[in-house]
């Protein structure tokens, strides 16, 4: 690290987490500071602590962003989204297996077009910033283009993103299918041309079991084989109809999960969305294969697909690790305050709370753990990425008219979760550079 380089130093509230708060009592989880400063240098975070202590380290050659009683914490991490439906969020009327063939499939088909997966892309990485989020692992579609598309606009400004190129050989329609051979060749070429470029991953994407043959779930097993330093992603147990008719194609396999353990397809760099729906045997495997989990609460919630049981996961020995997600464009929005308070609603309707401290750390640390990134990504340390977000507390007339009866930090952070938009999001960091309304700040 070059010392003399100039540091970025954050001053504000600092909220980092100490530890797990849903291992934890979440009120011992956590180090908040009230007059806090954060020095990023070279794309890290340097240091973390009190300004009383630290503001006689900085230097004139220093550039300081005064960020004054705004809470500046880790980005968020959205564990799963589908750039390419950006142009179909909030759609009307459907459930999954109909709103695929009405919205999505249509809306993908027209990422053949360089320019379109380009224009998408650019706009999807400006509601990243726009929301907060550092961090995506990230659908593209089956063209091997969207993939370039996606990661040549998050290279650009070095943002830590894992992403794929969809792969469906079935029951999908033909301008929208691969072969197992094209999903071989074209998946090796983009992991070779993106993975590990920059702070890009590559993670390889069936999109779900019904739509690839057994031929091309062989070949995604292949592909995790030959790069194991890859990640995989597909949807799972999201709608009652799509699990009849994966019994259907697969009777074989005990349930869901059972398809992708016959594939190899579990380990701890797997990631599986939705899962809803599962049996115990379905969370054994699970737990006993380190298989992270993606809970998507908004969009379980738009398109009608169930209300998901963090509590199960956490119940198992070890605990399944679970991230939030988006889901765009399933998900009705990109906003981490949403997707929270969505988990926050299909927790109560188990008759489980989900206390702020617990939320803000899945949509930070907990993602981050689950996507396997919690040593470079998802919280304020020393040596980690600098990666972050500053939250205005005071956003919009209600959350100022709220905040005035808030005694405790967690029910300012509980308000922000269920009143809060991007309008709180005063500025994201991104490998140190900061960004206000998607546009750099110097
Ligand atoms: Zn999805």
């Amino acid at each position: 690290m070059n010392n003399n380089a100039p540091r970025t130093v954050l001053r504000g509230q600092v909220l980092s987490f100490t530890d797990d708060p849903f291992i934890v009592d979440s009120s011992t989880a956590y180090h908040h500071i009230s007059d806090g400063i954060v020095f990023l240098q070279d794309g890290l975070i340097e240091a973390v602590g009190n300004a009383a202590e630290l503001s006689p380290q900085i230097t004139d050659a220093d550039v300081v962003h005064d960020h004054a009683d705004k809470l500046i914490m880790a980005g968020f991490v959205d564990t799963h989204v589908h750039y390419s439906q950006l142009g179909v969020i909030g759609s009307y009327g459907t459930q999954l297996i109909e709103w695929l063939n009405t919205y999505t499939f249509p809306e993908e088909g027209k990422f053949r077009d360089m320019d379109y997966a380009r224009t998408c892309a650019k706009a999807y990485v400006d509601q990243c910033l726009i929301n907060g989020i550092s961090t995506a692992s990230i659908y593209c579609t089956v063209h091997e283009q969207s993939v370039d598309a996606l990661f040549e606009a998050t290279d650009a400004i070095n943002m830590r993103m894992l992403a794929g190129k969809v792969l469906m050989d079935r029951h999908a329609p033909d301008f929208l299918m691969d072969t197992p051979d094209l999903a071989y060749e074209q998946s090796t070429a983009l992991i070779e041309r993106w993975h590990e470029k920059g702070r890009s991953l590559y993670s390889i994407t069936p999109r779900f079991a019904p739509t690839s043959t057994e031929q091309q779930l062989e070949v995604v097993s292949a592909l995790m084989r030959e790069y194991p330093t890859t990640w995989m992603q597909t949807h799972t147990s999201e709608n009652k109809a799509e699990m009849a008719w994966v019994t259907e194609l697969f009777p074989d396999c005990p349930d869901y999960i059972g398809v992708y353990e016959k594939y190899d397809m579990l380990g701890p760099k797997t990631v599986l969305g939705h899962a809803i729906h599962l049996s115990d045997r379905e969370w054994a495997v699970l737990s006993e294969s380190n298989t992270a989990l993606s809970h998507c609460p908004t969009s379980n919630l738009f398109i009608g697909s169930g209300f998901f049981d963090f509590t199960a996961a956490q119940a198992k020995t070890p605990p399944v690790r679970v991230g939030l997600g988006t889901d765009v464009g399933g998900g009705s929005s990109f906003s981490m305050f949403h997707t929270m308070k969505a988990a926050y609603e299909v927790a109560q309707v188990h008759g489980n709370n989900l206390d702020a401290f617990q939320a803000f750390y899945m949509a930070t640390l907990g993602g981050a753990k689950s996507l396997g990134l919690g040593d470079r990504i998802g919280n304020l340390k020393p040596g980690l990425e600098a990666d972050l977000v500053v939250i205005d507390l005071q956003s919009t007339p209600l959350i100022r008219y709220r905040m005035q009866t808030v005694e405790t930090l967690h029910e300012a952070l509980f308000a922000q979760m269920t009143l809060a938009d991007d309008r709180a999001i005063d500025a994201t960091y991104i490998n140190g550079k900061c960004y206000r309304n998607a546009e750099p700040v110097d």
